[in-house]
């Protein structure tokens, strides 16, 4: 499986955003991108991830699709911010190169939020967006980081992904790195955060929810389930448009295992993340 960042450029702001400080680096050329393909077609890789930034910006972005279809690559996974989902010609675009999937996210359930944390009025093209995707039969999951901002709201927010008929829903507990600066502000503890979850989980059991980035042993084993694969060596991610780097290294660097040694998770464990720790 191979990640690949089209550039970081966005037409949303969103100040929790994990590539907030990277706004400036430059679009990944188009031919980077097709050797990377190729050399994941190599290897047999059948699923590529398509990220940014808001990759449906990019002028490459239609081009790589048909590109990777040419080559073979099976699965899509598009991660969005879903506002130019809004815009019927660019869905209709997208029709044509079905199957793919989507990411899309989604973490206010109002305008009002939306423009506070991510500086932009894009709430109702998100959801016009996702009205889209569901009304085509896409596949699609709802992506929201679990973090303070988020959390007083995010049963507001299940009312909301409910009325949407959304069927997979992704809580991600919030990269505390990109926003060091006011990292009190941003990271909740994980015992509050568990337990909204686990009310919204009983409350909605029409959705499929999976848990991002909290280890079992903070979410508990009854929830199990609802944990979100975790990637091995054979996801590939661009960092910077430059290095191809595995997640199990991106993990190292951000997590740590303190009295982990005995546990029966250890080695499919996210961790606990290392700004966290230091906080709490
Ligand atoms: S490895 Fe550590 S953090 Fe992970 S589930 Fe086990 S005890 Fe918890």
């Amino acid at each position: 499986m191979l990640e690949i960042k089209l550039g970081y450029a966005c037409n949303s702001m969103c100040i929790f955003c994990i590539h907030k400080d990277k706004r400036q680096i430059k679009d990944i050329p188009i031919n980077t991108l097709k050797r990377l393909i190729d050399n994941c077609v190599k290897e047999k890789c059948e699923k590529i991830i398509i990220t940014g930034g808001e990759p449906m910006m990019y002028p490459t972005f239609f081009d790589l699709i048909i590109y990777a279809k040419q080559k073979g690559i099976k699965y899509y996974e598009i991660h969005t911010n879903g506002r130019l989902l809004s815009d019927e010609v660019l869905v209709n675009k997208l029709i044509k190169l079905k199957p793919l999937g989507f990411l899309v996210s989604l973490h206010f359930p109002n305008p009002k939020l939306y423009k506070k944390y991510c500086l932009v009025d894009g709430f109702d093209e998100t959801i016009q967006g996702i009205k889209n995707l569901a009304k085509n039969q896409f596949n699609f999951t709802i992506n929201t980081v679990i973090m303070k901002p988020t959390l007083p709201h995010l049963e507001k927010l299940a009312e909301l992904v409910k009325e949407l008929k959304v069927k997979n829903w992704q809580f991600i507990y919030i990269n505390g790195q990109n926003v060091m600066n006011e990292i009190k502000t941003f990271l909740p503890r994980y015992s509050l955060a568990v337990k909204i979850i686990r009310k919204i989980i009983k409350r909605n059991p029409d959705i499929q929810i999976y848990i991002k980035g909290i280890p079992i042993c903070i979410v508990g084993e009854e929830y199990k389930a609802n944990l979100a694969p975790i990637y091995g060596s054979d996801r590939q991610n661009l960092l910077d448009g430059k290095e191809l780097v595995t997640s199990p290294r991106i993990r190292e660097s951000q997590s740590m295992y303190p009295n982990c040694i005995n546990c029966v998770y250890l080695t499919n464990c996210v961790g606990i993340r290392i700004e966290y720790f230091q906080l709490y």
